[in-house]
């Protein structure tokens, strides 16, 4: 059974009944007053799943909290409050001293804050709620991608899960510009803000890009066709064979960069937001009317056998 399978056998009972939008996307809408939606994201960290234990405890409350905006981002919202429920072992004054400096750090660069929340004792665990706003009709969601799309990515991908993967392999071999990657990401969500106008859907990539563009051809009823070539890799991956390289880009997760689809008539303007964001943002193949993720190289020839993200229960 894969986690989505669980999720729709146990939790999904159907279109919901007073929300806009409710579970399937990377956030739930709720129709407010005076023309804005209501956004509400959850994302649970695990001890010894999600995160190492000797992992430094200011990157912890940075990436609890930037996986949770990075939802929000995904679906162009503005960030305003978060609750955080927390199970600690004990309490460790310089432990919760740097994981506070870290989480607080972003919420205050976001401006967003921490209004509740619930504290136990337990296992490590820690689970965020963020809420954001976006004005009602403007949210990106997965599901309105449309044939003859391009499709985009911000940034470089596969840098985390080469830093994941040299961290069980080898410690020692990792750089510190990858170990920043993995630890330190970053939520787009500027990026996610300006897309309301330019993106038809979007999603942030968390599980990897096949397996996250996959619930976006999944829920917009189309096929994306993705060229191999044209996929931007992170720095950390030209030490890797290309293969390898290919894969974690493809296949693995916690980059928290965004996926989106856009009119081919966006494509300048895109470019130029890109440009004024001093982030990459890079057209890497286009939707139609199939179904499902495909890959080809440069001479669009079909490549198989990629990893297909990250499942918890896969
Ligand atoms: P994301 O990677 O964007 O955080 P997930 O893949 O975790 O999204 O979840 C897919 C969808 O299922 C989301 O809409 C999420 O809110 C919903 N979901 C996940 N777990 C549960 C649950 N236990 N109860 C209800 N909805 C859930
Ligand atoms: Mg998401």
């Amino acid at each position: 059974m894969t986690e989505f399978d669980l999720i729709r056998q146990y939790f999904d009972r159907g279109p919901p009944r007073h929300a806009e939008l409710g579970i399937g996307d990377d956030g739930a809408l709720l129709r407010d007053r005076a023309g804005m939606s209501r956004v509400i994201v959850t994302d649970m960290l695990v001890g010894g799943r999600h995160f190492l234990a000797d992992v430094d405890p200011a990157s912890l409350g940075h990436k609890a909290l930037a996986v949770n905006l990075s939802d929000l981002a995904a679906m162009g919202a503005r960030p305003q409050a978060f609750t955080l429920a927390i199970a600690l072992p004990g309490v460790d004054a310089d432990w919760l001293g740097a994981f506070c400096r870290g989480m607080f750090a972003l919420a205050d660069a976001s401006g967003c804050e921490l209004i509740g929340g619930d504290t136990t004792r337990g296992p490590l665990c820690l689970s965020i709620t963020a809420i954001g706003e976006v004005p009602q009709g403007a949210a990106l969601r997965r599901d309105h991608a449309q044939p003859g799309d391009d499709v985009w990515v911000s940034g470089a991908l596969g840098g985390a899960a080469a830093a994941l993967a040299a961290l069980l392999e080898s410690p020692g071999s990792l750089s510190a510009a990858a170990r920043h990657r993995l630890d330190w990401p970053q939520p787009r969500l500027a990026l996610g803000q300006a897309l309301r106008h330019l993106a038809s859907a979007a999603i942030d990539v968390s599980d990897g890009l096949l397996a996250d563009l996959g619930h976006v051809a999944e829920r917009s009823r189309i096929g994306i066709e993705l060229r191999a070539d044209l996929v931007p890799l992170d720095p950390a991956l030209s030490a890797l064979d290309p293969r390898q390289a290919l894969g974690h880009a493809l296949g693995g997760g916690d980059d928290y960069e965004l996926a989106f689809t856009a009119p081919a008539e966006n494509r300048l303007a895109i470019e130029a937001l890109g440009r004024s964001l001093e982030l990459a943002l890079t057209r890497i193949g286009s939707a139609g009317g199939g179904r499902g993720v495909s890959v080809v190289d440069a001479r669009g020839r079909p490549l198989a056998d990629l990893a297909r993200g990250f499942d918890h229960f896969g």
